[in-house]
């Protein structure tokens, strides 16, 4: 990634456009953050919502004098074409599925534009100013709803040959558990190792654990973290599979990439201390040994702000 010189008051657009909210920010070229909102992501069947909420947030933005705001990126929770020109797929944004957004938003707001796929804009936030500091070989998990990753090598992000590198939660665990994923395939890791998946398996459980605190209405992955850490064992033979598939699936990853870290990021991070066991146990066990032992894998430290972050630093290059 290149680090051009650039003057101190410049500042990008940068913007994490959500399945369920629309996050927006002046970053400078430091990381620091010099406005920010949020709103729910307009919604319907035509992308000019989306666009015109970018637009009149950019209009109210630039007309402070002392500002000079350069480009835009924005991030999407979807897949982008290799020219970073065109949302080629977004489950959650159906709209937005082949729209040339780079080239509308290009003519609306005026400065240069960068797509990026949400996990990998993830990946470049924790390189840069997160737990991934100082390191060219990175791989990021997100574990929220889904499972989603972003891969960076001699630190550059690697896209591949069609935009959808970094599918870690898509890439199979278990063939044989029945379960078929949105994707089209059975058994990803994203059915064991996210929110939804906390949810899934503590509900199917139930029935086993007749003395546990949670029950089947109140269900969500932070109650049953809570439920966890309380020590009920439901709870606790949930976060053990969890951390089990997560461990076979970044021994995968290891074994493949060999990077220098992984960080771990998203809600579900939240139950590191009832997982985190189960999960470097399945990598001991499961990765080259020599790269096992040196790995490290650590939560991320960006939190919310990893992607709008690393959508900013992925704006200054394009100067
Ligand atoms: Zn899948």
């Amino acid at each position: 990634m290149s680090d051009k010189s650039r003057k101190g008051d410049e500042q990008v657009f940068a913007v994490d456009l959500g399945g369920t909210y629309l996050r927006i920010a002046l970053v400078d070229g430091s990381g620091k953050i010099h406005q920010q909102l949020k709103q729910r992501t307009p919604k319907g069947d035509s992308p000019d919502f989306v666009v015109d909420a970018l637009d009149s947030a950019a209009e109210n933005w630039s007309k402070d004098d002392g500002r000079r705001i350069v480009a835009a990126s924005i991030m999407v929770p979807g897949t982008v074409d290799n020219q970073n020109a065109v949302v080629v797929q977004a489950p959650n944004l159906p709209s937005l599925t082949n729209f040339p957004l780079k080239a509308v938003l290009e003519e609306r707001l005026g400065w240069p534009v960068l797509l990026e796929n949400d996990a990998n804009a993830a990946a470049v936030g924790e390189m840069w100013l997160g737990t991934a500091r100082g390191c060219r070989d990175v791989v990021s998990v997100t574990l929220g709803t889904g499972v989603g990753g972003g891969v960076i090598l001699n630190g550059e992000l690697w896209r591949g040959a069609h935009g959808s590198a970094g599918e870690i939660g898509h890439t199979t665990v278990d063939p044989f558990s029945g379960l078929k994923c949105k994707c089209g395939n059975v058994g990803c890791l994203e059915l064991f190792a996210s929110a939804t998946a906390i949810v899934r398996m503590t509900r199917e459980n139930l029935p086993r654990f007749p003395q546990s605190i949670l029950n089947r209405d109140e269900l969500t992955a932070e109650r049953v973290y809570g439920a966890g850490r309380d020590g009920d064992e439901l709870a606790l033979m949930v976060f053990k599979r969890f951390g089990t598939y997560l461990g076979i699936g970044l021994a995968n990853l290891i074994n493949i990439i060999d990077p220098e870290i992984i960080v771990i990021a998203g809600g579900a991070v939240n139950g590191w201390d009832l997982f985190a066991r189960d999960m470097q146990r399945e990598v001991s066990e499961r990765a080259v040994r020599v790269t096992a032992q040196q790995v490290r894998i650590a939560a991320a430290e960006c939190g919310d702000n990893a992607g709008l972050l690393g959508a900013a630093r992925l704006a200054f290059t394009l100067l």
